[in-house]
């Protein structure tokens, strides 16, 4: 299947110049859907994850059924002010804007191997501020799982990124 093909792409959107990867026309094909849950599910399965890290909310769609396959635990990572007991903050850039990011203190443990899941790699400031929260938790090990990357951007963000090993679906 040309998962590709199942994600619109919104020019302009949210801002002049974007061109905005619309996951949802994936997510409502339940053949794509599952293609792609299950790729990223037999790429980490033999790998000892043991928390499944996502970024709201987009992260959470995907994140929460490859948790479910791989027999690991969900940590959602998000927004400032919407976690409810002690967090753990980052400030990032988003290819729009920026803002800040929150994990519950208590989420992981030295024990964890972990797998961020986000929905795309743009610029790498979400993923890198993600990497941050789960590393102040020195857990034994971190893999990365996005359904797009936006690999016409470089910067050194993403060198930051490359040392991790890495699963992605659809290139532009
Ligand atoms: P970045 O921090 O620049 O890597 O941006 C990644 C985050 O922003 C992800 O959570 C995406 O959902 C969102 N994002 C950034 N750029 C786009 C885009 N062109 N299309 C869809 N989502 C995007």
């Amino acid at each position: 299947m040309n998962l590709k093909e199942t994600i619109r792409e919104i020019p302009d959107y949210p801002e002049k110049g974007i061109s905005f990867k619309d996951i949802t026309t994936m997510l409502k094909d339940s053949e794509a859907f599952k293609e792609v849950v299950n790729q990223v599910h037999e790429n980490f399965r033999d790998k000892g994850i043991t928390k499944i890290v996502s970024l709201e909310s987009r992260g959470f769609i995907v994140g929460g059924a490859v948790a479910y396959l791989l027999d690991a635990g969900f940590v959602p990572v998000r927004k400032k002010g919407k976690l409810p007991a002690e967090t753990v903050t980052e400030s990032y850039e988003l290819e729009y804007g920026s803002d800040q990011i929150e994990m519950h203190l208590d989420a992981l443990t030295e024990d964890d191997v972990v797998l961020i899941h986000d929905d795309l790699l743009a610029t790498g400031g979400t993923a890198l501020a993600a990497l941050n929260l789960v590393e102040k938790m020195k857990v034994k090990k971190v893999y990365f799982s996005f359904i797009c990357d936006l690999k016409f951007i470089s910067n050194g963000k993403k060198d930051q990124l490359s040392k991790y090993e890495t699963h992605t679906l659809v290139e532009y």
